[in-house]
């Protein structure tokens, strides 16, 4: 069954018109991407700590993108809902950021943090 974010997030992107994040416009990677696609994923070799000189190799999404995340404008602690109107794309950092504050607040401080 497909999760809310994987329902969600191709209907945000073709909204909004494209992948990114609605707060500071970071390219995000199309939800449903293999993660062998070079353009997005670079393959890394991590070790497993589960003996000596183990690894394994790991995909990670290259430093310009980020995984979309799925933001409540109006967050759900504040009785926001799931409607798509309340609904935004974000990268991880932004929706970290954001947690319960307030959208208008919130997108007036990226803007401020943008031109400084
Ligand atoms: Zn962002």
């Amino acid at each position: 069954m497909a999760t809310f974010s994987q329902r969600v997030t191709p209907k945000l992107a073709e909204r909004d018109g494209g992948w990114f994040c609605h707060y500071c416009g970071m390219e995000l990677i199309p939800k449903g991407t293999p993660v062998t696609d070079e353009r997005y994923f670079y393959r890394v070799r991590v070790p497993t700590y589960e003996r000596r000189n183990s690894y394994k190799w790991v995909y990670q999404p290259l430093s310009k993108y980020d995984i979309p995340q799925v933001d409540h404008k109006l967050c759900k602690a504040n009785g926001g809902t799931d409607e798509l109107d309340n609904l935004v794309l974000s990268c991880g950092l932004c929706n970290h950021s954001k947690w319960t504050s307030d959208y208008a607040e919130f997108v007036a401080q990226i803007e401020a943090g943008k031109q400084s």
